[in-house]
């Protein structure tokens, strides 16, 4: 059994690994509150769990070594600190955690990294942190949210009206129930569709809104939800676990046949 885990390598393995066949994959997310039902690691456990299928079903077959790096548990939450157990890191220190994990990395070798992201809340300082890894460190790092790749498969599994896929919701719920059915409590589910401020600030991981108000679910939600956890079912999450570990292994060969020149910078 090919291993998954970075950290369970000793530094002579890593050393031999070949470094135009390995990626690392770093799963990101958070830790913040997810309504009465859900625990605070949702969004870093999703991100980790098909971080390590799409590593498993990867190093089955091909030629291709997928590892999954540490997790990086805490994302950017300043919008869920109304409610306790959120543990949010500012903007810098979640970009530097980014930045000294490939900078530790990079002079060994790796070039081939892929951001596995759970949190919505991580993406605007993403699509940041992975500029400055570009302009600074000269690497090209696509961070990807899980449920970017599979809109059309939540368009279909899903049977709430829009703004029923928004946080701690019928998405995340169906995954949590579907992966590890023992952490939620359905008893203290609320239905807790957002108001939305504007028709257009719409907040559905199926058809997000163009205008953003950054929220404050101590404001913006009854009980820190964000849509319609009441239609989660664990098939739905089996089919919502499925299609993003498929498509996202697709992605991962695609990039596979990337050349060095082309997941590194010019730097002119
Ligand atoms: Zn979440």
């Amino acid at each position: 059994m090919t291993r998954i885990s970075w950290e369970k390598l000793t530094w002579s393995e890593i050393a031999e690994l070949d470094r135009d066949f390995t990626t690392i994959i770093i799963p990101t997310g958070a830790i913040e509150q997810h309504g009465p039902h859900l625990t605070i690691d949702t969004d870093i456990f999703n991100a980790d769990a098909i971080a390590r299928e799409v590593a498993a079903k990867s190093n089955a077959g091909g030629k291709q070594r997928v590892l999954v790096a540490p997790p990086i548990w805490w994302g950017t939450s300043p919008h869920h600190l109304g409610f306790p157990g959120t543990i949010s890191l500012k903007n810098e220190t979640f970009t530097n955690i980014l930045m000294d994990t490939i900078s530790s990395l990079k002079p060994h070798g790796f070039y081939r990294f892929l951001i596995l992201n759970g949190h919505g809340g991580n993406i605007g300082n993403l699509t940041a942190s992975v500029s400055k890894i570009g302009e600074e460190l000269g690497i090209s790092i696509p961070a990807l949210s899980y449920w970017q790749a599979i809109t059309d498969v939540l368009i279909e599994v899903g049977e709430s009206e829009i703004g029923g896929m928004g946080h701690a919701c019928e998405m995340e719920t169906s995954l949590a129930l579907f992966l590890r059915p023992d952490d939620v409590d359905m008893s203290r589910a609320i239905l807790d569709m957002p108001q939305q401020p504007t028709p257009w600030s719409c907040i559905d991981f199926r058809a997000p809104g163009f205008l953003n108000i950054p929220l404050d679910l101590k404001r913006d939600s009854k009980a820190g939800i964000i849509g319609n956890p009441l239609l989660a079912t664990k098939e739905k999450g089996a089919k919502i676990f499925t299609a993003a570990v498929e498509r996202i292994s697709t992605a991962l060969e695609s990039m596979a046949s990337l050349k060095k020149s082309e997941l590194t910078t010019s730097r002119y």
